[in-house]
């Protein structure tokens, strides 16, 4: 008995009946979700800080109102997105209409992780309803609290004939993806991208893969270290480091380094006070699995700051390691959580070296109060994003396409990025059925006159 098959075979219904199309259709149910979240706020609060720990103030600024952000952004500009867009022509099509047109793709399926359990369900959502498509979302069932509350209360405020969240781990997401869809969008790990890719594979279904990787942090020698060290730790700490685009690890001087720590260390008090595990800012690892998995990186390299950790709670304090190897363990994978290595390079030349000789990364940062060198790092590396002297602000502005390159995903989305990724650009031309024979000097038999259309 396949569990999914009613939920699929009744959205394809819906879209096939042209439910999806008007832009009051598609507005109304953008205003739906709007209103799950400022009704439901509070509960959501309370589902993401059971699963993660995390505080109001995290939920709010990378949950709640980044995606409210989205669903006003679209719901301004639906209209204009929805226009088709005209293109300019040559002499041959000069007489006709020529534009792209963007379609809804039909049934889509949306695979959420777990850090941002509302943000990374929602945000896509909200391109897919724009793009009035029928939608199947999948959030990930490791924050189950914040599932619970997707699952049960969500579809209240969304049309269900078009729409549904469905729950399951890695066994009901593979029985899902044996479906037919018209588009996958996954935000997830490299690993279980590929799972997906493949499964997409079968059925040619174009995928977005958003996925992760170690995110390199270059830091320059003319710096403010203090500067530096408040900007790195809070969006290395940040979720207790359980994000996509957290910088991975620390590349810079020797001389850096011995200015870097203690001001990480200040920074880390002052964020987090003397005890972190005490600070009510500080999230908690997701699981079990993954706080042993944490546990295991400490061994790395030598604990600079921190290394505390508490299995009762999943806490992990706010780490940083010095002397890493490139070898070690906290080198070789997605660190994903409160653990900054340092590793040391000699020049500018050296760390770009570094960086060249792995994975394209999701986020890379450069800290430099010369904005030569910020350049230098941009134009001689690769990544999804980057910032110069900041952390994952390019996230923030929805005029930005948000995605990975290489093994750090393909695809983008945000904003109008969105709306685009989850439509199908249509090329039309419309031509009168008159003016047969300005048209008919393109006919056999051809002679040189063929050549002047
Ligand atoms: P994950 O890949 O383990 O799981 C993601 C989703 O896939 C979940 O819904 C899960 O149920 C499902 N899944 C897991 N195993 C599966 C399998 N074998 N077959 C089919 N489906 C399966 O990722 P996660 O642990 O939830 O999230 C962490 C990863 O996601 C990190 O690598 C992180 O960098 C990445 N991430 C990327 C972004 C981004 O925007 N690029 C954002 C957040 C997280």
């Amino acid at each position: 008995m396949d569990p999914f098959e009613d939920t699929l075979q009744r959205l394809r219904e819906a879209f096939r009946s042209g439910r999806t199309l008007p832009a009051e259709f598609r507005a109304a149910q953008l205003k739906g979700l709007g209103r799950f979240l400022q009704e439901h706020k509070q509960l959501l609060q309370e589902a993401l800080a059971q699963d993660l720990h995390k505080s109001a103030f995290e939920s709010e600024v990378s949950e709640i109102s980044i995606s409210q952000g989205e669903i006003n952004l679209a719901l301004r500009n639906l209209r204009a997105w929805m226009k088709d867009e005209p293109v300019p022509k040559n002499l041959a099509t000069q007489l006709d209409s020529a534009f792209i047109r963007k379609e809804p793709f039909g049934v889509v399926l949306i695979i959420a992780p777990w850090n941002y359990p509302l943000n990374l369900s929602l945000v896509p959502l909200v391109g897919a309803l724009a793009a009035g498509n029928c939608v199947v979302l999948k959030p990930s069932e490791i924050s189950k609290n914040t599932e619970k509350i997707l699952v049960e209360v969500l579809p209240q405020y969304l049309d269900r004939s078009c729409f549904a969240v469905v729950m399951g781990g890695p066994e009901e997401t593979g029985q899902l993806l044996e479906h037919k869809f018209d588009y996958i969008f996954f935000t997830g790990s490299p690993q279980v991208g590929k799972i997906v890719m493949a499964a997409a594979a079968k059925h040619l279904t174009p995928v977005t893969l958003e996925l992760g990787g170690k995110n390199p942090c270059y830091v320059d020698d003319n710096c403010d270290a203090q500067i530096v060290a408040n900007r790195v730790a809070f969006f290395r700490y940040f979720n207790a480091g359980q994000t996509c685009v957290a910088p991975d690890y620390v590349l810079c001087s020797p001389d850096m380094q011995e200015r870097l720590v203690p001001a990480l260390q200040s920074a880390i008090a002052r964020f987090y006070g003397e005890d972190p595990r005490a600070s009510p800012d500080l999230g908690r690892i997701i699981n079990e699995k993954h706080f042993q998995r944490l546990r295991g990186l400490l061994g790395c390299g030598r604990v600079a700051i921190g290394g505390q950790s508490e299995e009762s709670d999943r806490y992990i304090a706010p780490t940083v390691l010095v002397d890493v190897q490139e070898t070690e363990p906290v080198m070789q994978e997605e660190i994903f959580g409160p653990i900054l290595p340092i590793v040391t390079v000699r020049s500018l030349d050296e760390a770009i070296d570094f960086i060249n000789r792995r994975e394209k990364p999701l986020a890379l940062y450069a800290f430099s109060n010369s904005s030569q060198v910020v350049r230098q790092v941009l134009a001689r590396t690769s990544s999804g994003g980057f910032c110069g002297n900041d952390g994952f602000m390019h996230l923030i502005l929805a005029s930005l396409p948000f995605g990975g390159v290489g093994a750090s995903g393909m695809g983008s989305y945000h904003g109008k990025f969105s709306f685009d990724t989850f439509s199908h650009h249509r090329a039309c031309v419309l031509r009168s059925s008159r003016m047969e024979k300005i048209y008919s000097i393109r006919y056999p038999p051809y002679s040189p006159r063929n050549l002047r259309v």
